[in-house]
């Protein structure tokens, strides 16, 4: 049973949001924006195909959450999905990477080639070694019994070939890591190495409402992160069809380049001031960044939208 679904990440809207707006085109950071748009991207994707295979898992015994990101001081660790029975714990690394991976236990360390080139990543057993040290040092502060806790990295995508280095075998711990597809029968096995105990160690319940509550968002300020300014950002609301900046008629929008009109195009723009800018907006505000004609159109398409409003006469903003 998924009891946390999982969501595009924030980081993602933003960096997306971000590549629609940069100015000029030909910008020095498109580049490095773009290759991290793309990795993140990729690890999203990976994220969902491995919820595909935790979707056959509908019995009550089971709870997953996914994308959890907790805290432990001085920080915080971030778990892809995390797999609850009342016997076990289990949580799940996803990689998405394409290729053939090749596991080098002697330098803790995994190398990818594609297409030619081979690029090196940190060791994705330690990686899931730490999240498993930290889960267990998280029942401890919250006062729970601690359980069994297993972990395993999958890869999601299912034409990567798996390696292990020459002159190594597939022994623990790096049978803990796996193809997407053999997902289930490994959770299977799981359940038959732990599944004898009769007393469940964890109370799946209290557990799930203590996470749950713990979890926070990561957010910061994409500008800040590329060290941006307000002026390498495009104003105005964008055309659904065509990206160019559309002009505010009455009731409607209309592009002078593809001669689209819709009712709708400032809802994007609303949602990529609050990714882009700051989670607060004011009237003033709304009317600059949508290139409003008037005060009255910003009141109206505030109005329109299902903010909370915030403060009193000319301290009002608005936020989701
Ligand atoms: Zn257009």
């Amino acid at each position: 049973m998924i009891v946390k679904e999982r969501k595009p990440p924030t980081r993602l809207l933003q960096t997306d949001a971000l590549l629609k707006r940069l100015i000029p085109l030909n910008h020095p950071k498109r580049n490095a924006i773009e290759q991290d748009f793309k990795k993140r991207r990729a690890g999203y994707n990976g994220e969902k195909a491995v919820d595909y295979h935790l979707s056959f898992l509908t019995d009550k015994k089971y709870m997953i959450l996914n994308d959890l990101r907790l805290p432990m001081t001085p920080d915080f660790f971030q778990i892809d999905s995390l797999l609850m029975t009342p016997h076990y714990s289990l949580p799940i690394e996803v990689k998405n990477i394409a290729g053939t991976l090749t596991i080098d236990p002697e330098f803790n360390q995994f190398s990818q080639m594609y297409k030619g080139v081979e690029m090196g990543y940190p060791d994705p057993i330690s990686q899931a070694n730490r999240k498993k040290l930290f889960l267990q040092r998280w029942f401890y502060n919250n006062k729970l019994p601690c359980p069994p806790i297993e972990f395993l990295v999958v890869f999601s995508n299912p034409s990567s070939i798996l390696k292990m280095a020459h002159g190594h075998k597939r022994t623990p711990p790096y049978n803990k890591i796996i193809h997407a597809q053999n997902l289930v029968r490994e959770i299977s096995k799981l359940n038959a190495k732990y599944g004898k105990e009769e007393n469940p160690i964890i109370d799946l319940k209290k557990t799930k409402k203590l996470l749950l509550n713990q979890h926070q968002e990561h957010t910061s300020s994409i500008l800040e992160t590329y060290q941006l300014q307000l002026s390498d950002i495009k104003y105005g609301v964008l055309c659904e069809q065509c990206s160019q900046v559309m002009k505010r008629l009455t009731g409607h929008w209309h592009c002078p380049h593809c001669n689209h009109t819709s009712k709708t195009a400032h809802l994007q723009a609303i949602e990529d001031y609050f990714l882009l800018i700051k989670p607060t907006i004011t009237n003033r505000e709304l009317r600059e960044f949508l290139l409003l004609p008037s005060r009255r159109t910003s009141t109206l398409i505030l109005q329109s939208l299902d903010l909370t409003r915030i403060g009193l006469n000319r301290g009002v903003y608005y936020m989701k």
